[in-house]
């Protein structure tokens, strides 16, 4: 990291531990290209990588972790259980065989990757990530693409609320319902797909780049620092080195309360660009 890497705020857990506010995703990183790319985002500065069982690339990531010499204890790292692995036991080794992978002893961060509800075993693996935290594989554990009421009986079930839900969030679907259960628990609220994946014109929205224009910054840079000025927890992914730079910088761009609500008003009822969790 070098002396003018951006500093990115800790956000408590309800859990004692916390987690960087903006990280490094690595969704659709090609397994080959995933320790190269990792280390280009340690080198930048980052601290906090996102991963998955499903993204077959935790080896290349932990590749990169190891020969960084980065302490241990100054890095993030989430990984997520493979909805095929939902079995109370199956899930308990799908988690070792992740740290297996990624070349390390505990993981800051377990998710349950998609509460697939048509498979009926999301009670079963939020009780396996109960038990990985209390055998100390995991230090916290949280969930990701859960409708509510499947949020609602995971914390009836076991009493054990998550520290985070990881949601598809940007601008054109801000998921103002989910995030209200979610401050009601006192969960965190961490968005996958931030700049929209590419799959709309969210970067080239001309409210989005006035605001980028008076800053003199990018409109990806905005719309980080928007996730941030909310509250998310936001993991952008890049292969392009330039980009992986230019997306950590955004932690150092303040906008205005009037910028921020201009970005609230691109909400739509049709925004959703990936899966929607309650049809798996
Ligand atoms: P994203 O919104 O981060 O978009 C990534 C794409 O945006 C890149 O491929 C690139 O085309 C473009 N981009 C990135 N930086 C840019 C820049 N500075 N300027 C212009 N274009 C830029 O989408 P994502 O990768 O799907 O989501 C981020 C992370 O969230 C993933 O890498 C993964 O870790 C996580 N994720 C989780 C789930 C889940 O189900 N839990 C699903 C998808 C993604």
């Amino acid at each position: 990291m070098s002396a003018a890497s951006p500093v990115v705020p800790l956000v408590p857990f309800h859990d004692g531990h916390s987690i960087p506010q903006l990280g490094y995703g690595v969704f659709k990183v090609d397994p080959a290209a995933a320790a190269e790319m990792t280390t280009t985002a340690l080198e930048a500065g980052y601290r906090h990588i996102d991963t998955a069982k499903a993204y077959d690339n935790e080896e290349g990531v932990g590749r990169a972790i190891a020969e960084s010499g980065i302490a241990r204890e100054d890095l993030f790292v989430t990984t997520k259980l493979a909805n095929g692995s939902h079995a109370f036991d199956d899930a308990i080794a799908a988690c070792e065989a992740s740290l297996e992978q990624l070349g390390l002893d505990y993981l800051d961060l377990y998710l349950i990757h998609w509460a697939a509800p048509s498979q009926g075993q999301y009670v079963e693996a939020w009780k396996a990530l109960v038990e990985l935290q209390k055998r100390g594989l995991v230090r916290s554990i949280g969930i990701s693409n859960f409708p509510v009421p499947q949020l609602t009986e995971i914390i009836e079930a076991t009493s054990v609320v998550p520290v985070i839900h990881q949601i598809e969030l940007h601008p054109y679907f801000q998921q103002r319902e989910l995030r209200a259960v979610h401050a009601e628990h006192a969960i965190l609220t961490e968005g996958w797909g931030p700049l929209g994946q590419g799959k709309s014109d969210l970067l080239e929205n001309t409210v989005v780049t006035g605001i980028a224009e008076a800053h003199g910054a990018t409109p990806a840079q905005v719309i980080l620092a928007w996730h941030l000025a909310s509250g998310f927890i936001t993991i952008p992914k890049s292969v392009t080195p330039s980009r992986i730079v230019e997306n950590l910088a955004a932690a150092e761009l303040e906008l205005t309360a009037d910028e921020v609500a201009a970005i609230d008003g691109l909400d739509r009822e049709d925004g959703r660009g990936g899966a929607d969790p309650a049809d798996r």
